[in-house]
């Protein structure tokens, strides 16, 4: 297994996590290694940059169109490499990429190019400004195993259209999906060097970190975010932190049970509950809570769970033992503390390493670890409330901010529930398809994450903004300029008055004590 292997001697070994087959042996980078490629890309960035917009769409296009041909192989290396449903696969991580292609293509070139800036002071109105959007340059990317593909491509195509080149740490887990990704891209033709992905542990992460990449876009656990945090802070890197969810989905009593009830385990159980998305929180209004439990409890049993190259499978193996461990104390230390366990809760060992039967757990509180801590497994965890106030307030209650819904008949009800959640999206009577909305931002509030990727938003994080000022009259001094005295002291209150007194006969006033102040002659 990749996290028992850790790096022996140099290498890195990628295995099935439905199967435990070894898919390859890897070299791991070293630090210097990571330096190089930095450099190598410092080196062919300029010439990119320097390249217009609308070749580097063409780029894009073509990588768009290489996915669309091989995207069942893609497809199907990462349900090997990460064990998903190798349908999931193209619905979640190919087609979420390729929209996110259509994206860049279609307004990359509207976002990037120079935009006037106008503006209200009247004592500059002899100055033209612009603001012009610029690469950072290398932009070092670390991602995690959940979605090896989409999350490092949404963000590689993002920082490649912007101008900026790409150094990649993919997970460690799921090195052979990143290398996928970098070979379609240099197959699309980018140059070797503004893409490159270093393979390794989270060492090879850190070392990223501290080369002199110029923007860093981190996706990951929360622990593991703050050390990048911390890291970056020291040299004052920019960096995006896309981290950890504690999902609620809140059922109010007008929603559709047949609905919520698909949506919940669906949204509990893709990806094995692998998802930064995932829902982990159900709370249900007391009037549907029973029906709701019988219900899920029926779904569950007819849920196909196995490995996901079979395309009848729904659910796959979890990513490791180490990730399985996890979830296997918070349900133990839920049931142990009164939660009802109505299906699953145990291994199963007769279909491989990794597998964990879709799991539904009554009657939990928010003080249970399974109620705070990111449990990220196919866990559906359910309790009932009785007001809309009381789930607001314990939706809120997580240090985790990521995103969250609301199940209602009623979209007016729905909506005044969205205001008073603390995420960074909420979405009504659906979950995590919003990171299928390319122009949808992504990221979170509180300890979920800093910055945001997808859509424009996630764009001018692939940029600098730069303003230009140009002077339309540059043969003259500028009254702001040195000569300041009484009079100057006068004229500037007075036109202080004229722009921003309350009373008309203030402003008068002011125009006349500011008379003089744009012929002043400056001493200097
Ligand atoms: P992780 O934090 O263990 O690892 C993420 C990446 O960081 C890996 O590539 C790892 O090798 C690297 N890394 C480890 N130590 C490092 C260090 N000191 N410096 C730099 N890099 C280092 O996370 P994971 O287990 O791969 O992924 C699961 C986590 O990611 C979950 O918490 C999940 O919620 C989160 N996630 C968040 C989002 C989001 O968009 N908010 C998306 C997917 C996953």
């Amino acid at each position: 297994m990749p996290s028992e292997a850790k790096i022996a001697g140099a290498t890195l070994v990628s295995t099935n996590p439905a199967t435990g087959e070894v898919l390859a042996e890897l070299a791991c980078a070293s630090a210097d290694d990571v330096r190089t490629a930095v450099q190598r890309a410092k080196s062919a960035q300029p010439q990119w940059q320097a390249t217009p917009v609308r070749a580097r769409i063409a780029v894009l296009r073509r990588f768009q169109e290489l996915l669309n041909e091989r995207r069942m192989d893609v497809a199907r290396l990462i349900c090997r490499e990460a064990g998903k449903p190798a349908a999931e696969a193209l619905a979640t991580e190919v087609l979420v990429v390729l929209d996110a292609a259509q994206f860049c293509i279609h307004n990359a070139h509207r976002f990037l190019r120079d935009k006037p800036l106008p503006h209200a002071n009247l004592a500059m109105k002899t100055k033209r400004g612009k603001l012009v959007r610029e690469p950072y340059g290398v932009i070092g990317i670390v991602a995690p195993w959940n979605y090896p593909f989409s999350i490092p491509a949404i963000e590689t195509l993002g920082a490649l259209v912007a101008g900026n080149a790409v150094v990649l740490k993919p997970s460690e887990c799921t090195p052979l999906v990143a290398l996928e990704l970098e070979r379609l891209l240099l197959a699309a033709g980018v140059n070797p060097h503004l893409m490159q992905v270093v393979v390794g542990e989270g060492p090879v992460g850190a070392a990223l970190v501290e080369s002199p990449v110029d923007k860093l876009i981190f996706t990951g656990s929360v622990a593991t975010g703050k050390r990048v945090g911390e890291a970056a802070a020291r040299r004052l890197l920019p960096v995006v932190l896309e981290l950890g969810g504690k999902d609620p989905m809140i059922v109010l009593d007008d929603a559709d049970l047949e609905v919520a009830t698909s949506g919940a385990l669906w949204a509990a159980f893709m990806n094995a509950g692998q998802t930064c998305l995932s829902l982990e929180r159900c709370y249900v209004h007391r009037s549907l809570y029973e029906p709701f439990l019988s219900k899920c409890r029926e779904k569950i049993a007819k849920l196909r769970v196995g490995n996901g190259i079979d395309s009848e499978v729904e659910i796959g193996p979890m990513i490791h033992e180490r990730q399985l461990k996890i979830v296997e104390e918070q349900v133990n230390d839920a049931v142990q503390r009164g939660a009802r366990l109505l299906a699953g809760g145990k291994r199963l060992t007769e279909l491989g390493p990794n597998f964990y039967a879709p799991t539904l757990l009554a009657d939990v509180t928010n003080d249970m670890r399974l109620m705070q801590e990111e449990t990220f497994g196919p866990v559906l965890p359910v309790a009932p409330f009785d007001s809309d106030e009381e789930v607001i307030r314990v939706a809120n209650d997580s240090e985790f901010g990521l995103a969250a819904s609301v199940w209602t008949g009623s979209r007016r009800r729905g909506e005044a529930m969205a205001a008073r959640i603390k995420a960074g999206t909420v979405m009504l009577n659906d979950m995590i398809s919003c990171f299928g909305i390319a122009e949808a931002p992504h990221g979170g509030f509180k300890q979920s994450g800093i910055g945001r990727t997808h859509g424009e938003i996630g764009l001018q994080e692939m940029v600098q903004t730069k303003y230009v000022d140009v002077d339309l009259i540059p043969g003259i001094r500028k009254v702001w300029w040195f000569g300041y005295g009484r009079k100057y002291q006068q004229q500037m209150n007075g036109f202080i008055d004229v722009l921003f007194a309350r009373s008309w006969a203030k402003k008068l006033k002011g125009a006349l004590r500011s008379a003089g102040l744009f012929r002043r002659s400056t001493r200097i």
